[in-house]
C-alpha cells in the first residue's frame, strides 16, 4: 500500500518549502547511500509514507518534513520532521568543546565522522525526550536511527512548520493592549530556562531566536543536540551566553529585560 519509495519532490510551493533547484540539489547531495537505506527502512516499517520539503539545509543537519498515511483513509497525512545529520563535512571540531568534559564521550567520540554524528544524533534523542519528561514543550522524538531522528513535526496540518521565535507575528488583539506582546514570551522562555536546567539538569548552549519555534503564544525548544549537562565545566558559561543572546533579542523586540546576571541567579537557584 505505501509506495516503496522517497519522494524527494521539494514539497509544496510557500514558506519553510524547498523553493528552488539550488536548495533542492543541496538536499539530494546528503542522501548518501547510507541515509537512503535507513529512510526506505523506516518506510518500509511504516514510520513514515514519504518525504516532501526540507524544512532546514544547515550546517550540520538537514529538516524534512515527511507524512505517514493514516489507517483510516479519510484522515489528513500525519505529518512528521526528520533531521539528518551529515555525515560528510568537517563540521564537528566547532563542537568538539561541547563533548569535552562528557567522559562517557571522551573514549567514543574519537571514532571516524560518522561516529560522532550518530553521537549528536543520540544526544538529540536523548535530550528532547527529557524536555518533554519535564513538560517543556519541543518535538517529541519518535525513532532514531544512525543519525537520522524521527520526530513530531512541529507545524499545520499541510505540513508547515512553525515559524521560528524571530519571525513570530502576533494578532491584531495583541498587539492593540498596551502590553507588549513579547513580554508573555520573554517571561515564559525563563520559566523553560529555568526548568531545563533545574528539572533535566541541561543547559542548551545555543538558545537563541533561531533554536525556538512559536506558535499560539507557546514557545518549543528545539535542536539540543549540543544542550550540556549542568555539571559539564562549559556549562555556566554556556549558560551566560544563552542568557546574553536572549536577552539581546528580547531588548530589541523593545522588551524592558531583567539584568543577565538577575536571570543567572533565577536560573541555577
Ligand atoms: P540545525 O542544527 O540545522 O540548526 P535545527 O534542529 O535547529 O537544526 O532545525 C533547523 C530548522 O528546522 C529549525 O529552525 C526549524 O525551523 C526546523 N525544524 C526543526 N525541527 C522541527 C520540527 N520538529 N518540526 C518543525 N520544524 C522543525
Ligand atoms: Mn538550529
Amino acid at each position: 500500500r505505501h509506495a516503496a519509495k522517497i519522494k524527494l519532490d521539494g514539497g509544496k510551493e510557500g514558506k519553510n518549502r524547498t523553493k528552488d533547484k539550488s536548495d533542492r540539489a543541496t538536499s539530494e547531495l546528503v542522501m548518501d547511500d547510507r541515509t537512503r537505506v535507513i529512510l526506505y527502512k523506516m518506510i518500509q516499517q511504516n514510520h513514515i509514507s514519504g518525504i516532501h520539503g526540507a524544512i532546514s539545509t544547515g550546517k550540520e543537519a538537514n529538516v524534512y518534513n515527511a507524512t505517514l498515511e493514516p489507517e483510516d483513509d479519510d484522515a489528513p497525512p500525519i505529518q512528521r520532521a526528520i533531521k539528518i545529520y551529515k555525515t560528510s563535512i568537517l563540521v564537528f571540531k566547532d563542537r568538539e568543546k561541547y563533548v569535552t568534559g562528557e567522559h562517557r564521550f571522551n573514549s567514543a567520540s574519537k571514532g571516524n565522522n560518522l561516529r560522532k554524528v550518530k553521537q549528536w544524533a543520540e544526544k538529540e534523542f536523548r535530550n528532547l525526550k527529557r524536555l518533554r519528561a519535564a513538560g517543556i514543550p519541543c518535538p517529541e522524538p519518535l525513532l532514531l536511527k544512525s543519525h537520522v531522528l524521527l520526530m513530531e513535526f512541529l507545524g499545520d496540518k499541510r505540513g508547515y512548520a512553525y515559524p521560528k521565535l524571530r519571525e513570530a507575528t502576533f494578532s491584531q488583539e495583541s498587539q492593540e493592549g498596551s502590553e507588549n506582546p513579547w513580554r508573555p514570551l520573554y517571561i515564559q522562555l525563563l520559566g523553560l530556562m529555568r526548568k531545563l536546567y533545574q528539572v533535566c539538569k541541561l543547559v542548551h548552549a545555543d538558545l537563541s531566536e533561531y533554536n525556538i519555534l512559536y506558535h499560539d503564544n507557546k514557545l518549543y525548544i528545539i535542536d539540543v543536540s549540543q544542550s550540556v549537562e549542568h555539571d559539564h565545566p562549559r556549562a555556566l558559561e554556556f549558560l551566560r551566553i544563552d542568557i546574553k543572546n536572549v536577552g539581546d533579542f528580547f531588548r530589541r523586540m523593545g522588551v524592558d529585560t531583567l539584568q543577565d546576571r538577575t536571570i543567572f541567579d533565577f536560573i541555577i537557584s
